[in-house]
């Protein structure tokens, strides 16, 4: 299961959203060797963006920005308008028990492809839990109510995301109740029950309208076209010294964590205006 499928919970103002990856998350950390509480956080905030693009109609490329002065300097997932996801975290060693992040920003990107339509909202960091920090967002950013159910493990990740419905009125009381029975969901019905089956189940009492599922994949973006343009970026000077020594020019995709080397006849072929293969380190 590597997919999103929105809902609706009838007639009372609430829509939701909920994502399962499997594959695609184990290919977001497959060369990373991140600590696994900081595995859990960054699955977290994986689900969480999937689940806030899948959920605006006009399918925007959004990404979650995280900075904080703790251990954690940056958590950064991109998701583009047809659901491929991409994530990286960079941390420094911490004490014992010491939260990964504190003291620092959460920043929402919104990019609509069109003019005027990229919006960022920033929210300081509020707790050490990334739903509750995007909980935070939505009040002050967006004014509509919202919860996050999110769950990662080493296989899977998945969430649960619901929200008041834009314009709409709504009742408070109401809200509230499915918030807290979207809590009860278990890790693994959330991983592996059919969302006809679940959802049900969660919102007992509902009337629920299931949208289509759509699939999520994982893309880097690291592609060949892209590496040569960040090789002709560095300049004549940095990439003279570089070929003096270490030999050879070498970019790692943050990203997925891979290393491409290009020898001299490699970055000749690139000034050329040619992309050729990356040889992986
Ligand atoms: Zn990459």
């Amino acid at each position: 299961m590597n997919e999103v499928q929105s809902f609706l919970l009838e007639g009372c103002g609430i829509r939701g959203a909920l994502v399962r990856l499997e594959e695609t998350w184990q290919q977001v950390i497959a060369l990373h060797t991140y600590p696994p509480d900081l595995k859990r956080l960054l699955g977290e905030s994986v689900a969480a963006t999937v689940l806030l693009a899948s959920s605006l109609k006009a399918r925007p490329r959004v990404s979650i920005q995280l900075q904080s002065e703790g251990p954690l300097k940056l958590l950064l997932i991109q998701c583009t308008e047809d659901l491929r996801v991409r994530g990286m975290a960079q941390c420094e060693a911490r004490a014992l028990g010491e939260p990964w992040f504190s003291g620092g920003r959460l920043a929402v990107n919104v990019d609509m492809h069109g003019p005027n339509g990229f919006f960022q909202g920033i929210v300081p960091l509020v707790s050490p839990h990334i739903d509750e920090c995007l909980e935070a967002y939505f009040t002050q950013s967006e004014q509509l109510p919202t919860r996050f159910v999110l769950k990662s493990t080493e296989r899977r990740i998945g969430g649960l995301m619901l929200q008041a419905l834009p314009g709409v009125s709504f009742d408070d009381e109401n809200f509230r109740t499915a918030a807290t029975l979207a809590q009860t969901v278990s890790t693994e019905e959330l991983a592996s029950t059919a969302a006809d089956a679940l959802l049900p189940r969660i919102f007992t009492g509902y009337d629920i309208r299931l949208f289509e599922a759509r699939p999520v994949l994982h893309d880097c973006r690291c592609t060949p076209d892209h590496l040569a343009s960040i090789v002709r970026l560095l300049g004549e000077d940095e990439i003279e010294s570089l070929l003096g020594d270490p030999g050879c020019v070498e970019i790692t995709c943050e990203f997925c964590n891979r290393t491409f080397r290009y020898d001299d006849e490699d970055v000749a072929a690139i000034m050329r205006g040619e992309t050729p293969a990356q040889l992986l380190h």
